[in-house]
């Protein structure tokens, strides 16, 4: 159970807009979901991870926190409520105060967006193939057909190119797509830089993004997938203020 308040990283977010991004602190459980764990398709004890979405939910103020099921997709999913049915989506968007979207990662790149002035907030997960699907891009377009004009992004914590090493055709084959996001380890072998090729999406897009330079597999703060293979996931979250 949450033993103490949900500590976020700040995202430098503008006013009107509250969230960041979540580390290990603010929770427990057992190994390897030691921390406050935040996803539920991970093994983890759902009432557990029930827990700490709701200590969450408290930690930003808001009166409901929406997680989707996230499927490496480029989907886009708009939500006015709590849901009936989890949204089967990587990215949320919302124009409802009060109304919290996150995502769960474990070195993939969380992205918050926002546009306090037109009243809209959004959240993307964005692994190897959303970056390669356009999630990004997808929620950017959909929140502009809603009405944002001055949108602002920011990247949380995720794994960095000199850790995320992938064969020679997965990087020539993401860097087809996404030039910047080609990238060698430290040892200077074949990587993906997905934080990279996400923020050259933003930038193609004219959207000012920041990132949180924190490398998720580097920093056991941090939940890493690629580290320890079973483990838990941290949170990116955003809601109108
Ligand atoms: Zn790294």
């Amino acid at each position: 159970m949450p033993d103490e308040r949900v500590p976020l990283l700040d995202a430098g977010l503008p006013a009107g807009v509250r969230g960041g991004f979540t580390t290990r602190a603010g929770g427990r459980g057992p190994a390897p979901y030691d921390g406050l764990n935040l996803g539920d398709h991970v093994g983890d004890d759902p009432a557990r991870v029930a827990a700490h979405r709701e200590a969450l939910r408290a930690a930003v103020g808001a009166e409901h926190l929406v997680v989707g099921e996230q499927v490496h997709g480029a989907d886009v999913v708009e939500v006015h409520g709590p849901p009936a049915v989890v949204p089967r989506a990587d990215a949320l968007i919302t124009a409802v105060p009060g109304l919290a979207l996150a995502v769960v990662v474990a070195d993939c790149v969380p992205v918050l967006l926002a546009d306090p002035r037109a009243g809209l907030v959004a959240v993307a997960h964005a692994g190897r193939p959303g970056l390669v699907a356009g999630v990004v891009p997808a929620v950017v377009a959909a929140l502009r057909a809603r009405g944002a004009q001055d949108l602002v992004a920011v990247l949380g914590p995720s794994v960095c190119g000199g850790c995320y090493e992938v064969p020679q055709a997965m990087s020539d084959e993401v860097a087809a797509r996404v030039p910047a996001a080609r990238a060698r380890t430290r040892r200077g072998t074949p990587a993906v830089d997905v934080a990279a090729g996400v923020l050259a999406q933003l930038e193609r897009l004219a959207v000012p993004a920041s990132r949180v330079e924190r490398c998720t597999v580097e920093d056991d703060d941090l939940f890493s997938y690629r580290r320890e293979g079973r483990t838990g996931r941290s949170g990116g979250v955003v809601v109108l203020a």
